[in-house]
């Protein structure tokens, strides 16, 4: 038997699932709270949470064995397994590659399991895109952390002391002494909490960074900075010093919000622009399923689709837009699938960046992207 492996939440990682793929109905996705959140409904301990999750009805005999060998699978693996704490997780199942890949969330998700082709990532890219991982800086003159904003808290990565000394006023060449050689000493604390910050940024691939303590050290941080990094700062918030890791926290929750929604706000701009000018940007559901399937997709904006009907054939593997009826190529019968779900797991395939949107993104048909070419 496979051993499961144990995953961050990253693109990469969701990058990863998408690759679990077979041309049959054989991949079982499933969600669920972590154990702290699971609470008291020990009606269905791990191992037998997705069996009454996934529907038996309706399935073809090949399906059905799909669904019985995932089902073994999973109790198989989910019988002696512990695994670390989080709010929540996806996994997700292949009896047919013996794969078994368990994916970290950051919130405590609804239990839900699904039977397919390939797997059920909407609910996960949704939670990244809200809940994208960022760095936390907090610096005063005497100390310095390096904080990791990931799953729903903050750790603590790095810590640097400053003793920078304060500010005093003596007069005449001790007084100039005395400014260069703090100037020095400001100079070193910045330059190696940049060090550590560039490593983990590289890390744990972080596009965002939070700022927050004295004013002016800040200042001369940011002043220190190569631009690459000086454009990944989305918010500078003075703050006092002694403040508790979970206010700072708690703090820069609605400054990565905001980012979010401007970086949103930002792309849908851009495609309608691109678009508009003929230049690198197709948008409604026909064009961007046709450039997903190209692998020329840089960066997806997808908005819910609800009205937007997916078909996929579980028994040679077709697919495409449209009401769920009977195969062309096999003569099968087809089943319906959430467009928006087909859309982000082709783009994770092709490694493009993945936009959800609430809204209905009308000026778009729905969905959009930006082109690599
Ligand atoms: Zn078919």
């Amino acid at each position: 038997m496979a051993n499961p492996s144990i995953l961050p939440l990253t693109r990469a990682s969701l990058s990863d699932l998408s690759a679990i793929e077979g041309r049959e109905r054989a991949v079982v996705t499933v969600y669920f709270p972590g154990s702290e959140h699971r609470g008291r409904d020990a009606s269905s301990p791990l191992p037998d949470l997705p069996e009454r999750l996934v529907d038996a009805r309706g399935l073809t005999p090949d399906e059905a064995e799909h669904r019985r060998q995932s089902l073994d699978l999973w109790r198989a693996t989910t019988a002696d397994l512990s695994l670390p704490p989080a709010s929540g997780w996806v996994a997700v199942v292949s009896w047919l590659t013996d794969q078994i890949v368990f994916v970290q969330l950051p919130s405590a998700v609804e239990p839900a399991a699904y039977l397919d082709n390939s797997p059920f990532l909407l609910t996960a890219a949704r939670l990244l895109d809200d809940l994208e991982a960022y760095a936390v800086v907090y610096a005063d003159h005497e100390r310095a952390v390096i904080y990791l904003a990931a799953l729903g808290g903050l750790a603590e990565e790095e810590r640097l002391r400053g003793d920078v000394k304060n500010h005093v006023r003596k007069g005449g060449w001790s007084q100039q002494r005395y400014e260069r050689r703090r100037d020095k000493e400001i100079h070193r604390y910045c330059q190696g909490l940049i060090t550590k910050l560039t490593a983990i940024v590289a890390e744990e691939s972080l596009r965002r960074i939070i700022l927050a303590g004295d004013k002016l050290l800040l200042n001369e941080l940011e002043k220190r900075m190569t631009p690459d990094m000086s454009a990944m700062v989305v918010c500078r918030m003075p703050m006092e010093a002694g403040k508790d890791p979970r206010d700072i926290f708690r703090a820069t929750l609605s400054a990565a919000a905001e980012e979010e929604g401007r970086e949103e706000r930002w792309l849908r701009d851009t495609i309608r622009g691109e678009r508009a000018a003929g230049g690198r940007a197709v948008a409604g559901p026909a064009d961007t399923l046709a450039a997903l399937r190209e692998k020329r997709v840089r960066h997806l904006l997808v908005g819910p689709m609800v009205d937007v009907d997916f078909w996929r054939c579980g028994s040679c593997g077709a697919s495409g837009l449209g009401a769920a009826t009977t195969c062309g190529t096999c003569g099968a019968t087809t089943y319906a699938q959430s467009a928006a779900n087909e859309f982000i797991d082709l783009a994770y395939e092709g490694n493009s960046r993945v936009e959800i949107s609430d809204e209905d993104l009308s000026d778009l048909d729905g969905v959009g992207v930006l082109l690599r070419w």
